[in-house]
This record gives C-alpha cells, sequence and structure tokens, in this order.
C-alpha cells in the first residue's frame, strides 16, 4: 500500500522541485535575454574551482561569477553543520536523479543494488576525481572539466541539442548515463562520481549532526533501510556517521515505532527534523541573500544599453549573450567595422545574432573574446582578454574611420590582437611573420601544431590564454 508523505517528506520534495525548476527557467531564460546569469555561475563547485584563483589574485575564473564564491561559502557552512543536507534537500541535479530513481521503481518494481564489494570500491572513485579536477583546474587557471559536466550540459538543452552536442558532447553523455543508471541504481552519479558530493562528504566527517538510533525501541521492520536513497544500513547502526548519508531524513520519517527510534541530534542535542530543515535553507540562503542586499551577487545583469546610459560601460561587459547589433549600437561602433574587425563573415552572422552562436553560424571556432579585442582596437583602449586588469571607465567613444578595403592584411606584432580562436598559421598570416617566429615569441615549442586554435592546445602545452597574450604583448 503507497504510505502518505509526512510533512517533512513533502518539505524535502518542495525544496528540491523548487531548486530544480529554478536552475531550469534560469537556464532557459539565460538563452534567450540578454541579461540573465549562466549555469556555471549557479553552481557552488565552480566556487571550489575558482578558490585557488580567487584567493591568488583575487580573479575568477572565465565563466564564473562572485555568486560562485558566495554559493561555496553557503554550501561549506552547510556541511560542516549539517552534512551532506546540500545532496538531500537543494542540489538540482540530485533531484533529478531523484526523479528518474522514482520512474526506475515505478517501472521494474524493484530496486537494484551494486555488489557490496564493488560498491565499497566505487565510493571512494568521487574523491579522487574531487583531487584530480582540483588539481588540473588550479594548475590551468580555467574550467577544464566544464565540457565534461553533465549539469552544464543539461543547463544549456535549450540551446538546442546540436550546439549542445558540439560544446558538451562527453558531458551529455554522462547526463544520459548518470539518469538512466539512477533508475536502476539510485543517485548512482551522487554516489560515485560527484565531486561536489566528495567535497561535502568530507566536511561531513565533523560529527555536529548525526541521526541516532535506539535498538531497544528498534523492530527490526528494515523500513529506514529500504528508504536509504543511498542504500545506508541504517538499521544496524547506533548512529549514521556514515559520509554517504545525505541528511534526506527519510530514514526518520518511515520509522514507524512512532517512539523516537531514530531521531536527529545536532551539536548533541536532540533536535526535530522541522528544524533541521529550516536550519538547513537559512544556511543556505544567508550568504546569498547577504551578497544580494550588498548587491554582491547580481540576479539579472544590466544590459549594455542601460550601462551606457550610465555612462559606465566596458569592453569586458560584452557577454556572449549579447547581439552584434546591440554590441555596436551600444559602443557607437558601426555594425559592418565591428564585423571586419572580428574576423567575422556579415553575410553569415545576422545582426541580431548572439555573440556565443557566431561560432555554429560560421562553421568556425569563435569567442565573444574576438569581440572584445575587436570594440577595444576600433575605440583605442587597452584590453589584455578574459583575467587580465580591468581599464578605466569608458565611456561610449566615437568610432575611428574604418580601414579602407585594399588596407593591408598584415599587422605589426605589437598591434596584433592575439585571439584563443587563431591558430599559429593565422598569426603568422596576420603579421606577416614565420611561423617559427610567432611560436617563439609565444614561447611554444618547435612541434606546436600550426593549424591547431591556441585555446584548445592549452591544457596540452600547459599555458593559459592570458600567459599566452601577456607573452604576445612583451
Ligand atoms: S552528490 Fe553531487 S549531484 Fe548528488 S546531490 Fe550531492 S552535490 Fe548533487
Ligand atoms: S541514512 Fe537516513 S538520512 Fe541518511 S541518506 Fe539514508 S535515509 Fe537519508
Amino acid at each position: 500500500m503507497k504510505r502518505k508523505l509526512s510533512g517533512i517528506q513533502l518539505a524535502r520534495r518542495i525544496s528540491l522541485g523548487f531548486f530544480l525548476t529554478f536552475a531550469t527557467v534560469a537556464t532557459i531564460l539565460h538563452q534567450k535575454l540578454q541579461n540573465i546569469p549562466n549555469v556555471d555561475s549557479f553552481c557552488p563547485f565552480g566556487g571550489i574551482e575558482t578558490l585557488y584563483k580567487f584567493i591568488a589574485g583575487g580573479e575568477l575564473l572565465k565563466k564564473l561569477e562572485i555568486s560562485n564564491i558566495f554559493l561555496f561559502v553557503s554550501v561549506t557552512i552547510l556541511a560542516i553543520v549539517l552534512s551532506r543536507f546540500f545532496c538531500g534537500w537543494i542540489c538540482a541535479f540530485g533531484a533529478l536523479q531523484g526523479i528518474f530513481g522514482r520512474l526506475g521503481r515505478a517501472i521494474f518494481k524493484k530496486r537494484f543494488t551494486v555488489p557490496a564489494k564493488l560498491d565499497a570500491v566505487l565510493r571512494y572513485l568521487k574523491y579522487v576525481i574531487l583531487a584530480l579536477i582540483l588539481i588540473w583546474t588550479w594548475q590551468a587557471g580555467t574550467l577544464v572539466i566544464r565540457p565534461y559536466d553533465p549539469w552544464a550540459a543539461y543547463g544549456h538543452l535549450s540551446a538546442g541539442f546540436a550546439e549542445v552536442w558540439a560544446e558538451f558532447t562527453v558531458g551529455i553523455v554522462i547526463l544520459v548515463l548518470s539518469l538512466v543508471l539512477s533508475m536502476l541504481y539510485e543517485r548512482a552519479f551522487c554516489k560515485y562520481v560527484c565531486p561536489l558530493g566528495a567535497f561535502n562528504a568530507i566536511l561531513g566527517r565533523i560529527p555536529l549532526f548525526r541521526i541516532k538510533r535506539e535498538a531497544s525501541t528498534c523492530t527490526s521492520c528494515s523500513l529506514c533501510n529500504k528508504s536509504c536513497p543511498m542504500n545506508i544500513e541504517v538499521m544496524k547502526a547506533d548512529k549514521i556517521d556514515s559520509p554517504e548519508c545525505i541528511s534526506c531524513m527519510e530514514c526518520v520519517t518511515v520509522c514507524p515505532t512512532k517512539k523516537g527510534t531514530l531521531k536527529t541530534f545536532l551539536a548533541g542535542k536532540a533536535i526535530p527534523l522541522a528544524a533541521v530543515a529550516a536550519i538547513g535553507l537559512a544556511i543556505y540562503f544567508a550568504p546569498i541573500a547577504f551578497g544580494h542586499v550588498t548587491n554582491t551577487i547580481r540576479f539579472r545583469a544590466a544590459t549594455l544599453a542601460e550601462l551606457q546610459t550610465k555612462g559606465s560601460l566596458h569592453v569586458e561587459d560584452i557577454k556572449g549573450s549579447s547581439t552584434w547589433q546591440q554590441v555596436a549600437d551600444s559602443f557607437g561602433i558601426e555594425l559592418e567595422r565591428l564585423y571586419r574587425e572580428a574576423g567575422v563573415d556579415a553575410k553569415k552572422v545576422p545582426a541580431d545574432a548572439k555573440l556565443k552562436d557566431t561560432g555554429s553560424l560560421t562553421g568556425k571556432d569563435f569567442e565573444a573574446d574576438a569581440v572584445r579585442f575587436a570594440v577595444a582596437k576600433i575605440l583605442g583602449v587597452p584590453y589584455s582578454g578574459e583575467g587580465g586588469e580591468k581599464p578605466a571607465e569608458m565611456a561610449p567613444a566615437k568610432e575611428t574611420p574604418a580601414a579602407p578595403a585594399s588596407a593591408p592584411a598584415a599587422a605589426s606584432a605589437s598591434s596584433f590582437a592575439l585571439e584563443g580562436t587563431m591558430t599559429v598559421s593565422d598569426v603568422a598570416a596576420g603579421t606577416g611573420m614565420g611561423a617559427g617566429e610567432v611560436l617563439k615569441k609565444l614561447g611554444l615549442p618547435a612541434d606546436f601544431p600550426k593549424d591547431k586554435p591556441l585555446r584548445e592546445m592549452k591544457d596540452q602545452y600547459g599555458y593559459t590564454m592570458p600567459e599566452l597574450k601577456e607573452r604576445w604583448a612583451k
């Protein structure tokens, strides 16, 4: 017989549903509107990835926002106080797996389990993944795992499958695998793969929050075991101190003894379930609310036109979600000139196309940074690429006259704006230098492929684009 949901179970489902809906709607709006933050800026794990760069130099990894730091603070305090409460109550990807888990139970009418020994070994995998990601990301100074991130892939589905597939092929495969596996093995991604789950599990070792079992009133009905999405043997434990526990409290709510056999404790004191939920959500929202009140976190960024009206427009404010026309209008630049300086065929890219769609329209790699460099060049203001220094505030300036059509393609090395989408051959052609000279100036080895975009080779050759631009500028 189907059991009625308790108040706390209902509250958990509403909480998970809210965060999943919020994240999904935000990702759709990000694709449709110019000034809604991207999915990466909603992920607390981004805060962990950018932490090293943020502490070292006060800068964030590309695509991340200060909101990632606030979310990181929320999740860290939450994990210290209530263990993996974030996983059980807030994580939108956990919610998505939960939906597929229920679907699987409805279809297969049974619960599958991974053999115990294999399961025990696989649970360590997420810690290895966490360590590798942090080492790799902190060394490279970019979001190196983004193409493999199933959540980033999910967040871009509204851009259309072709675009997501091109940018997140591996991420899509992992997303589909995780959801299909969740139908058979509940929260398979959380148990074995998730680096944020591993981070929470490590902090959850601090024993502030625990569920305890009173053996004298336990009837060994095993309902707690069956209800646990993380397959923890609640029925045999005196205290749940497994790092796998996601503080969902399903076990406590299904216990039929009604004698307090399973109870929640915070800092050694028994605490009602509703109080755990309220404290958990309050801890999560408090830093975000602080960021919003102090105007540090923006849920809606100002548009280019609004910034121009306020007189505080910067080249850095150009986003992938800006259209070509918006950039041209806001900076007072002739659209044709903008296309030309950015090296884009105007016939293939309509004025109302977003910058981030330029690559798929032209069939070539393209980054919004190329437009920032083009605007900076036209207006004659300094711009050193993403991660570089922010120039002084700049009012829209009159554009300089367009170069005559017959102007030679080659530019001097010092004035040539290096971009990640360029190959060594492109740079050589654009500057009139030899490919060997370009490699030497960039500090790259002679075997460096001349026909590959520079940004594609950065992980293999251990540089970042800001570093390369710095070498080029010297
Ligand atoms: S383990 Fe990862 S995916 Fe699962 S709920 Fe926790 S943070 Fe979300
Ligand atoms: S032990 Fe209880 S609180 Fe922990 S994950 Fe399992 S059901 Fe949820």
